[in-house]
């Protein structure tokens, strides 16, 4: 998912939707926007299942106020599909006590089921979705109701501490306190991002905003977002971090939860690997650089492969789009040409699948045309960022020889993955990913290449330069207890 927070603009909620439409890539199935008026003192929303433009039509857009408002794209990875109750899963979501709290979060809570028993049965709360954020809220405000409390931020930090020490799992969170002020937070190992961006406030919102405090806040789970609205980066919100912008524009800060608990740093490594926008930085990492790195390096495993004469390509072809900034440094470190042979048809976002072999096979064409006259004859080296079940990489193989190809090899920019993600990314169960059981070899022969590559597991992380990344997905090393999850499974 994608997650937008606006705090002190009288534009937050334009902002909030333009900052949402740079991050369509993080979700496609839904999107919501949640503002509060400081002037009327009020809240607003709309949402709905489908693209952020397709729900926030102009007319919606035009009487849309306030100046803190908070947005998601929604990337389901749990709940029911039939539109009724997936419908209720659209975020943001507000709770009415204490204040009328509002909040959206990108990633996934592990103990989910053991956390709605809780508040169902302990705390006798119905809960109206099957969202995890519905959790979320109910702790939250719970953590709230203390009285005597000298400040929102000591409140309100308490509060998120019981939460993390409750909930486990990735969360990037964004949110609004009804006219007290406006929060975020990030899961104590970081697994999800979240960027903190500034800027001045033009001469023409302060006087549209009497109320002003001189500047703008916007959180994002990506920068790009925050560099296309003029914002400054401040930082990546530290693991375990929590802010509070109360209701003079004081900002608050507290980083101490996961230093104290002696909890490492665990960035997710399939943002530079697949989910985030190129553009972006995320823990001052550019991940155009990093796919960069990804393609050199795969170059320098590569290489060792065509001298020994196992492979011979003629042309590296990257299948788009992610894979193409790793494509190109795959070429030039190979010093093989690269052609963009794989055409991506633009206008074509969904296809109706039909559950027929043949039917399959035209919807990948439907998307993706094979230019015949540069691929007829040729060794292909094809290029993707990832082999998740192995069917598009299955019918991609079968239709460059079908244009001719004479040996198909197939590189991917990251190694094997085996096991599914339980922090908010859609990896499906082991049985549906085709390296969970099989070896290199087994994979190969199953998708039809004459030779398949998998960046090593240390060139990713050299690649990325980090030494503190959750590899979960490819090493079954869980940086938070997947124990109690077990029962999440039931719910795809
Ligand atoms: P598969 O191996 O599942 O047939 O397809 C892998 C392709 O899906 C890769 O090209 C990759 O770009 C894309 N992909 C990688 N991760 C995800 C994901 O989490 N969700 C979706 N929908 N596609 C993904
Ligand atoms: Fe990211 Fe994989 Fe960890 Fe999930 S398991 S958070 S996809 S690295």
């Amino acid at each position: 998912c994608g997650i937008v927070g606006v705090f002190g603009t009288p534009y937050s909620v334009q902002e909030a939707y333009q900052g949402l439409l740079l991050l369509q890539h993080r979700g496609q199935d839904a999107a919501g926007i949640l503002s509060f008026d400081f002037n009327t003192k009020s809240f607003h929303q709309y949402k709905d299942l489908g693209l952020i433009s397709d729900v926030f039509v102009p007319s919606i857009l035009a009487g849309f106020e306030g100046t803190m408002s908070i947005a998601h794209t929604r990337y389901a990875t749990v709940g029911p599909k039939n539109p009724i109750d997936s419908k209720r899963d659209i975020q943001p979501m507000t709770i009415n006590y204490p204040h009328g709290i509002g909040m959206v979060h990108n990633g996934n809570i592990v103990n989910y089921f053991e956390l709605k028993k809780y508040v169902q049965v302990e705390k006798r709360r119905h809960l109206f979705t099957n969202n995890d954020l519905e959790v979320m809220l109910n702790i939250l405000s719970d953590g709230l109701r203390e009285k005597n409390v000298p400040n929102h931020f000591d409140q309100f930090q308490a509060a998120v501490k019981t939460l993390f020490d409750t909930a486990k799992g990735g969360f990037s969170s964004v949110g609004l306190l009804a006219d007290k002020g406006f929060f975020a937070f990030r899961d104590p190992h970081g697994l999800r991002p979240l960027i903190l961006g500034e800027r001045k406030l033009s001469e023409e919102e302060k006087a549209l905003h009497p109320g002003h405090f001189g500047k703008s806040y916007c959180f994002s789970s990506e920068s790009n977002a925050l560099n296309f609205l003029g914002y400054d980066v401040i930082r990546d919100l530290a693991p375990g971090e929590i802010i509070f912008i109360d209701q003079t524009g004081e900002i608050f800060s507290s980083v101490d939860y996961s230093k104290t608990k002696g909890i490492a740093p665990k960035s997710c490594m399939f943002e530079w690997v697949y989910f985030a926008n190129p553009e972006s930085v995320l823990e001052e990492r550019s991940v155009y650089s990093a796919r960069l790195e990804f393609g050199k390096n795969l170059g320098e495993e590569i290489k060792e492969l065509i001298a020994s004469g196992e492979i011979s390509p003629d042309i590296v072809v990257p299948i788009p789009e992610t894979s193409r900034v790793a494509a190109i440094s795959l070429s030039e470190t190979l010093k093989i040409p690269y052609r963009e042979v794989l055409i991506k048809n633009r206008y074509i976002q969904r296809s109706f699948i039909l559950n027929t072999q043949e039917s399959r096979k035209r919807a990948v064409q439907l998307k993706l045309t094979a230019i015949a006259s540069e691929i007829k004859g040729k060794n292909i080296l094809l290029l993707d960022d990832s082999i998740v079940r192995g069917t598009t990489s299955k019918r991609i193989i079968e239709m460059v020889k079908e244009a001719g190809a004479k040996e198909v090899y197939f590189a991917t920019t990251c190694p094997p993955i085996r096991y599914p993600c339980y922090y908010g990314v859609d990896f499906p169960d082991p049985k549906e990913l085709v390296a969970s059981d099989k070896t290199t070899e087994e994979v190969e022969a199953y998708l039809g290449a004459t030779k398949l590559i998998y960046l090593s597991t240390e060139a990713t992380k050299k690649s990325i330069g980090k030494e503190s990344l959750c590899m979960a997905c490819i090493n079954g090393c869980y940086p938070v207890d997947i124990a109690s999850a077990q029962n999440f499974q039931d719910m795809r």
